[in-house]
């Protein structure tokens, strides 16, 4: 038995699930659904669709470079069957999933560090900016000693991180309009 990778978005095809395609060159794509298959037919490119493995590979979300890939690679050589193998086998893939979740939760981490910080840090500076739409003019004095205290925050945020992403994350954008 084994367990296929879908040819658009990289998730399991199990035995049974699915749909196979063959070429007429013979190449065998399989798809996990239809979903999928559909696109897959109207010619989309798996790198360039947000939702496939591929991309987040190529985005850098998700963990590419790890040892214990290597156990799941094709070999073309047969191998004969041995009972002891098989059974080391089954014994070494529920050890490897339990290492794999495990350096995909610190990749995850890694990843994720200090977005929460950064958000925050454009949140303030958002406020900062466009704080005439939040608060009148006359109320504005009282806020005075508030918006110090702000940009005091900002400014050790930003020693503490580093300056600004270029592109700022997306949620961070700037929604009140002028
Ligand atoms: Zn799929």
């Amino acid at each position: 038995m084994r367990l296929e990778k879908c040819y658009f978005c990289g998730g399991t095809v199990y035995p049974g699930h699915g749909i196979m395609f063959v070429r007429n060159d013979s190449k065998i794509f399989r798809f996990c659904r239809s979903k999928c298959h559909t696109h897959f037919k109207m010619k989309h490119n798996p790198r360039k669709t947000k939702w496939t493995k591929a991309f987040r590979k190529l985005a850098g979300k998700e963990m590419t470079v790890d040892k214990t890939f290597d156990f799941e690679k094709k070999r073309n050589r047969p191998v004969k069957y041995d009972r002891d193998l098989v059974s080391a086998t089954i014994k070494v893939m529920k050890r490897l999933d339990v290492i794999r979740e495990r350096r995909k939760r610190a990749f995850y981490k890694n990843r994720m560090q200090g977005v929460r910080a950064r958000e925050k840090m454009m949140q303030l500076k958002e406020i900062d900016q466009h704080i005439d739409i939040i608060r009148a003019p006359s109320a504005l004095l009282k806020m005075k000693a508030k918006i110090l205290e702000n940009k005091n925050k900002i400014q050790s945020m930003e020693t503490e991180l580093g300056p600004l992403n270029p592109k700022p994350i997306k949620k961070s954008k700037p929604t009140a309009s002028e």
